[in-house]
């Protein structure tokens, strides 16, 4: 297509004619000087004309300086003309990029959508001659789990996978609509607005199941899902720069619920901009080492005698003050720093355990989406070598949202962690899908009641029946037992009585930090020696 549009200058054919071309100047030349010039010049010199000239000795002479000057320009020309062909080529080939870059700059070359760029300039134009309220949208898409299916299936599964989301959004769309791939796992949809917004409602949904239905490309099955912010003209902008950053906003509160759709409320674009300057500083306080971990014990039941801590991470924030981990976890986990969070708190909490006896073991709690993160255990393991902690004294909490999503991953990674000495505890069990199958299929080895159960079990008496069915499911499969929550005297006894293995909470004590571990120790071991 761009060669069509820069035609080489220098080819045969063109060489040939300049060839021709000098041949016919000496020709004319020769012949003029010798039939007209030379006749007036040489005199005037002073120069003498000499004898037996005549007209065929004169065609002979000019054939002979023609054919000596032809002969004598060949090998210049050769050379020119290879120096010129290649100057051509170089011209070429830097019209060509220009060409290239530009066509880059305006579609995605892996979905053959417009590019972030040319979206904005068709926002442009429309938006500046947009009247009245009729307006336009902007549908804001982002595809779920496209990066984990990416990591997993490699880039090339990507790029297919980015052809037929394309092609199923555009089925989908008015014929006056585009589509635009914005970012790594964005798209766009900008479409003068319907009448009502249920009707942009409807084709968001639309949009979510469609994009949702299983993706089965050459013998894989992805399964990937949608979510999306919606933005209005002129109600929440009427430049591009808005109206997007609208979109971006409701995305954000969108994305608590993966699979949702939500339009732009005034309320989100402080949220969108305080999460942004959390995100910001929550990245210097990784750096910093300032998310601390805090240690909460874990105690035998049967004699009281604590056998580690739950590592818990804490963010003292230098204006707002300490930030709940939830809060500070989710901001991690949406803006991909939640690797680079435990890695810094499992070392800081490998250094401190270091220190204590060696049969004291820490549980690190894992986010769900680290389990679709292929890389994890060598990580783990990574920094467990460079901080000289063995593998037996970890142990990682997961919940039971991570293993829904792709399980065969999970799996994988938390086989390779168990190969590696480390235990996995299934936390917050009996909160969300408390299922039999995960407990059969995954290496766990030890069971968290969520302190919901234990919080109400004195009140409620199925969460009292619950608790024991629990506890004679994970018996009977081999798996430990520890009751979160646990804050009265009566509740740890009633615990301990119907022999679940491990208890935390409150009434032992609340996470503490490192310095104050070894006195919590000491105090702990006068306790039981008092007991005794
Ligand atoms: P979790 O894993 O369920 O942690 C237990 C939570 O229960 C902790 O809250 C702990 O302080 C609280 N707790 C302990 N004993 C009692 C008690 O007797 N009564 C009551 N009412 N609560 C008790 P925290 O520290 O606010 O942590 C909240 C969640 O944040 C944790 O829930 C965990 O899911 C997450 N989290 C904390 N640190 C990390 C981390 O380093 N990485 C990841 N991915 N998540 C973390
Ligand atoms: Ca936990
Ligand atoms: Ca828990």
């Amino acid at each position: 297509m761009s060669s069509n549009r820069t035609p080489p200058v220098v080819t045969p054919a063109s060489v040939l004619v300049s060839f021709a071309a000098m041949l016919a100047l000496m020709g004319i030349t020769s012949t003029s000087w010798e039939f007209a010039i030379r006749d007036q010049v040489l005199p005037q010199l002073g120069m003498s004309l000499g004898t037996g000239f005549d007209d065929a000795s004169r065609w002979r002479f000019i054939l002979t300086a023609v054919a000596f000057a032809a002969l004598s320009q060949i090998g210049p020309a050769l050379m020119l003309f290879r120096a010129m062909r290649r100057l051509d080529q170089a011209r070429i080939a830097v019209i060509k990029a220009r060409e290239e870059a530009d066509s880059l700059a305006r579609y995605d070359p892996q979905s053959g959508l417009p590019s972030r760029r040319m979206l904005r300039d068709h926002m442009r134009k429309r938006l500046a001659v947009s009247t009245g309220t009729s307006g336009y949208a902007l549908l804001l898409i982002e595809i779920d789990r496209f990066k984990a299916t990416t990591d997993l299936h490699g880039l090339q599964m990507g790029d297919k996978l980015l052809l037929e989301i394309a092609n199923r959004m555009k089925r989908l769309l008015p014929p006056e609509a585009i589509a635009s791939r914005v970012s790594g796992e964005e798209f766009a949809v900008f479409l003068p607005r319907p009448g009502k917004l249920e009707a942009l409602g409807k084709m968001a949904q639309q949009m979510i199941s469609h994009l949702s239905v299983h993706y089965q490309l050459e013998g894989i099955d992805a399964r990937l899902g949608a979510t999306i912010g919606i933005a209005v003209t002129p109600d929440n902008g009427t430049d591009e720069g808005d109206v997007m950053r609208a979109a971006e906003a409701a995305l954000y509160r969108a994305k608590h619920k993966p699979g949702s759709y939500r339009f732009f409320e005034p309320a989100m674009d402080e949220e969108l901009k305080r999460s942004r300057r959390l995100q910001r500083d929550l990245n210097g306080a990784i750096t910093g080492n300032a998310i601390v971990p805090h240690y909460q014990p874990l105690v035998r039941l049967a004699d009281g005698e604590v056998v580690g801590f739950e590592v818990l991470a804490r963010w003292n924030h230098p204006t707002q003050g300490f930030i709940a981990p939830d809060v500070f976890i989710s901001i991690a986990e949406d803006s991909a720093l939640i690797g680079q969070l435990t890695e810094s708190v499992l070392k800081q909490a490998c250094l401190d355990a270091a220190k204590w006896p060696d049969h004291l073991k820490i549980a690190m709690n894992l986010s769900p989406i680290q389990l679709k993160d292929i890389g994890l255990p060598e990580q783990i393991m990574r920094t467990l070598k460079t901080c000289n902690f063995p593998p037996r004294r970890l142990e990682i909490e997961i919940t039971e949202t991570a293993l829904v999503d792709d399980d065969k991953t999970a799996n994988g990674i938390l086989t390779r962690l168990r190969g590696m000495g480390i235990e996995i505890a299934l936390d917050d069990f009996g909160t969300g899908y408390s299922s039999l199958q995960n407990l059969r299929m995954f290496p766990v080895t030890k069971l968290k009641i969520d302190k919901s159960f234990v919080r109400s079990m004195n009140r409620d008496a199925n969460a009292k029946k619950l608790i024991s069915g629990i506890l004679a499911l994970s018996r009977s499969l081999g798996i430990a037992t520890t009751a979160e929550g646990i804050e009265e005297p009566a509740e740890a006894d009633h615990l301990a009585s119907i022999d679940c293995d491990f208890g935390q909470g409150y009434f032992y004590a609340k996470p503490m930090i490192a310095d104050d571990v070894p006195r919590f120790l000491k105090g702990n071991a006068r306790t039981l020696s008092a007991a005794q």
